[in-house]
């Protein structure tokens, strides 16, 4: 159903972003891949994409902590089509309370998970609005909804692209129409996944715990995520999916969760 459609997915060379890039590809998006990553890794995602039945799939090189390295990449994305989808994915987490949070640690992870999606949407927002579809996904978490100890910058990122969300859904809800599918911007709002993000504090948990990785994976759901189960990066995808139909065009300034009960509690 996305036949004819171009999608930008940030942070798209792994875990949930790459499973989001799939998945419209799969649904028949061009699709433009960003993200960090060896040579090999990039080659290796976009193949994926293409193999997931993308009629076309590119990379577009941009470190989104920087606004200009973000601004040259939307140039490039509009140079390659119009942005029908942009999914912003790209995030980093650092754990360490407050008091020992380095100061340069904050303006990195408030200018990827954050800023950096403030410039996508500024940059891609009005051209939705003049052809009446389009599709903003930012990928928040339930840290965008609930704190939790030793994440200053990432909950405060979180909550913040929650609200820019909101701002935004506002600003371009009476674009479009019921058969264009209109202009909607939502968070997706994932409890646990399992991607790379998350090892660090998996085995952090596994250590205190003097057990194995999957000792560590059962603390941290049994803390916070009642369902006990982790999300598959392709479960979020699946969401994202979904909200790029048409008949979600009235499903806007929503932060939805994909939590297993996590902030039902
Ligand atoms: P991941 O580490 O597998 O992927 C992160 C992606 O962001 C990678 O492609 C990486 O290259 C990219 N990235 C990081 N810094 C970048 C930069 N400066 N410029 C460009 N790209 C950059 O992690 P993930 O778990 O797939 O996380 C994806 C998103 O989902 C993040 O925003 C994260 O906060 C969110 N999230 C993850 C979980 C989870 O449990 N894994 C839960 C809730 C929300």
């Amino acid at each position: 159903f996305l036949q004819g459609r171009t999608a930008l997915v940030t942070g798209s060379t792994s875990g949930i972003g790459l499973a989001i890039a799939q998945a419209l590809g799969g649904a028949g998006a061009r699709v433009a891949l960003n993200g960090l990553g060896s040579h090999e890794q990039i080659e290796a995602a976009v193949a994926s994409v293409c193999q997931a039945g993308a009629p076309d799939a590119s990379f577009l090189d941009a470190d989104l902590a920087d606004a200009h390295a973000v601004e040259t990449m939307m140039q490039a994305l509009s140079d390659w089509g119009p942005a029908d989808i942009v999914v912003n994915c790209a995030g980093v987490q650092h754990t360490a309370p407050i008091g020992e949070m380095p100061a340069a640690t904050w303006d990195k992870l408030i200018a990827i998970n954050l800023s950096a999606a403030f410039h996508t949407m500024r940059l891609a927002l009005p051209g939705m609005v003049g052809r009446g579809f389009g599709r903003v996904l930012n990928i928040a978490s339930v840290h965008g909804l609930v704190a939790s100890v030793n994440k200053s910058p990432y909950v405060a990122s979180k909550f913040g692209l929650v609200g820019l969300s909101k701002v935004a859904a506002l600003e371009v809800a009476g674009a479009g129409s019921r058969d264009s599918g209109g202009v909607t911007v939502n968070c997706v709002c994932p409890g646990w996944v399992e991607t790379p993000l998350i090892e660090p504090q998996i085995a952090s948990r596994a250590e205190a715990s003097g057990g194995d990785r999957d000792a560590g994976i059962r603390a941290l759901l049994a803390e916070k995520q009642p369902s006990g189960r982790m999300s598959l990066p392709a479960d979020i995808a699946a969401t994202v999916l979904f909200l790029c139909r048409r008949e979600a065009h009235n499903i806007t300034g929503a932060a939805i969760p994909v939590d297993g009960g996590w902030t039902s509690q």
